[in-house]
């Protein structure tokens, strides 16, 4: 959440700012700003996207070789003009771009208040920019001293690009749980939350760790320290990231290329670590830890929203497959409730971007107390892939979309494959019929190409019929009801109707009471081991005259019969369903999404890789 893009050296900072932005909008759209340094700090900011703040620069002077910039996800504050970043100090000589939350903001500023300070924003990066000014003035410190002494003093999480109108040529940056990564160009220097705004400038970059301050001139100087005063050497890596992957490619929206791309993002995530010929499934990260894992007391994913399905749909896999005890628990409860966990616990987070606050924050704990930690994550070199003890890479490339489609179905396709290989290693499933089910995985891309082309013009219809609904209700059995949750979620998130997911059995248990000929009920129906089961479920919601709209294996009558609507997918194991049903789900919601007028790549109030707790 909240984007924060930086330049200094030789060039102009204002195209490279506000193309950094742009890139950067999916982290929050509540507001956007840019301070540059041209004899002075000027600022210019606006409420709502990054175009506004364009339009309302217009043809203003935007000149300055140093800068920062900043799209806002608001925590503290409402999204206005005023609460937007940059802030100044209280003198003016001093711009900060803040993403995350001083969460003891109130005491400092009722102190500075009583220093005489007067804020103009409700925000609580305003308090730290002051209290930087304060022990700058009191002490006479330079701008990184005074910032890396302030940042000792505040709780909380951040990460933060600082400028001094009294040392022009220089920016302080430095992170504590948000991101911040800079490249390093000729003579200057790009700070970023992430790669995106870098990698058309510069392919060599520096992921800061926690808790580190660099500082960067325009000489080209680069000096790091822990906010605690040791000096660090800085890691230069280089990126693997290509400009392509951060563009539309023709698509209207990144959402719809993202579901697009998914026959190639779980080729990607499979490629090298099976083979069906040779009978084999290695997820690098997990071979060292392979007995550890297999004879854990339990394995515990943590994640928070889409990540949290996957993890469910892992439980269903590795309890059934490798017969080991698995749990799946919200990031943010399993932080805070105090639970039970020895050395003999696996705490395996899952993450899409590696930086999610809750999920670090329950490694952490996790690690406190022992337990292996183990990371399924996307972006490469992120918090969560570093503080993990090992880990496996989902290798979706960049997800702009803010409704993940591609980290899940890539989340799924690695948990699967964890599941396989603990199986196999335990001897759980026979030889032949090994080979035969990683035959079976590797037709799954192609699955999902043909059913791309055969439910993309159906679900455009279906939406047509089902946008004006309210309500709708998502029901699937087994493995497919953490999909029927993932359903519901997408068609929150994108297009504002309220949704849920049931387990199909459940229903009876309450939401029957909702359903009427105005209720959209979306069935997964493709659990042969209960199919019988779930043709009952459709009668039910028949009965009370829901609009049934049911995706069955190809070729399925029954079900059919009784639907307002089917969709098929084609024929597989149940074990990889989940990777096929959703795909129908991710359209109907897009479609749906789209009829409504919504913005599907920035639904309102959301915002990607969430940062603050
Ligand atoms: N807490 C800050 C604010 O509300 C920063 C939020 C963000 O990360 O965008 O302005």
């Amino acid at each position: 959440m909240c984007g924060i893009v930086a330049y200094v050296g030789p060039k102009e900072a204002y195209p490279i700012l506000v193309k950094g932005l742009k890139r950067l909008e999916y982290r929050g759209y509540d507001s956007a700003g840019i301070a540059l340094y041209n004899e002075g700090i000027n600022i210019y900011k606006k409420k709502g996207k990054v175009a506004n703040l364009e339009e309302f620069i217009g043809d203003q002077s935007v000149v300055g070789q140093i800068g920062i910039g900043h799209t806002r996800w608001a925590t503290h504050g409402k999204p206005d003009d005023t609460n937007a970043h940059p802030h100044y100090s209280g003198n003016g000589d001093l711009a900060i771009i803040h993403n995350g939350i001083i969460e003891n903001y109130a005491p400092l500023k009722e102190a500075l208040i009583n220093e005489g300070h007067t804020f103009h924003t409700e925000t609580d990066t305003e308090v730290l920019i002051h209290l930087i000014e304060e022990l700058q003035k009191r002490d006479n410190l330079s701008i990184e001293e005074a910032t890396r002494i302030a940042l000792t003093k505040v709780i909380g999480a951040f990460a933060i690009v600082v400028m001094d109108k009294k040392d022009p040529g220089k920016l302080v940056a430095a992170r504590k749980a948000s991101p911040l990564v800079i490249g390093i160009g000729d003579n200057e220097f790009y700070i970023a939350s992430d790669a995106t705004p870098i990698v058309e400038h510069t392919n060599q970059v520096v992921y800061l760790k926690n808790e580190e301050i660099a500082v960067l001139t325009d000489k080209g100087e680069f000096s790091l320290k822990t906010i605690a005063n040791i000096d660090q050497t800085p890691f230069v890596q280089e990126l693997d990231l290509k400009i392509e992957e951060l563009e539309k490619g023709g698509y209207d929206y990144f959402m719809l290329k993202e579901i697009h791309e998914q026959p190639k993002t779980i080729a990607d995530g499979m490629r090298g670590r099976l083979s069906a010929e040779e009978g084999w499934i290695r997820l690098g990260g997990i071979h060292e830890y392979e007995n550890k894992i297999i004879n854990a007391n339990r394995l515990i994913f943590v994640a928070c929203g889409t990540s949290w399905h996957s993890g469910m749909i892992a439980e269903y896999l590795i309890e059934e497959l490798a017969r080991i005890n698995v749990e799946v628990e919200y990031a943010s409860e399993f932080r805070y409730r105090n639970p039970i966990l020895s050395e003999n616990d696996v705490v395996i987070a899952i993450s899409q971007s590696g930086e999610t606050a809750d999920t670090l924050a329950a490694l952490e704990m996790a690690k406190e107390k022992g337990a292996l930690t183990y990371g399924v994550v996307n972006v490469v070199g992120s918090s969560i892939a570093r503080i993990t003890d090992a880990g496996s890479y989902i290798h979706a490339g960049p997800e702009i979309g803010v409704a993940s489609t591609k980290a899940f179905t890539g989340q799924v396709t690695l948990l699967t494959m964890m599941a396989l290989s603990l199986a196999h290693k335990k001897g759980m499933i026979p030889k032949s019929e090994f080979s035969r089910i990683l035959a079976e995985f590797e037709n799954i891309p192609a699955k999902i190409e043909q059913l791309l082309q055969s439910c993309d013009s159906q679900c455009q219809k279906i939406a047509e019929q089902i946008a004006d609904a309210n309500n709708a209700l998502y029901l699937g059995r087994g493995i497919n009801f953490p999909v029927a949750l993932e359903g519901a979620l997408k068609l929150k998130e994108i297009s504002y109707i309220h949704a849920e997911g049931y387990p199909a059995a459940e229903m009876k248990h309450g939401p029957i009471a909702l359903i009427d000929e105005n209720m959209p009920v979306i069935v997964t129906a493709t659990n042969m081991g209960s199919y019988e089961k779930i043709v009952s479920n459709v009668q039910e919601v028949k009965a009370r005259k829901g609009k049934v709209i049911a995706i069955v294996f190809e070729g399925e009558q029954e079900i059919k019969k009784m639907a307002d609507y089917t969709i098929e997918i084609p024929k597989t194991e149940d074990m990889f369903t989940p990777l096929l049903t959703v795909i129908p789900l991710q359209l109907l919601s897009y479609y749906i999404a789209l009829i409504r007028g919504c913005n599907v790549d920035q639904p309102r109030n959301l915002a990607k890789s969430v940062t603050v707790e």
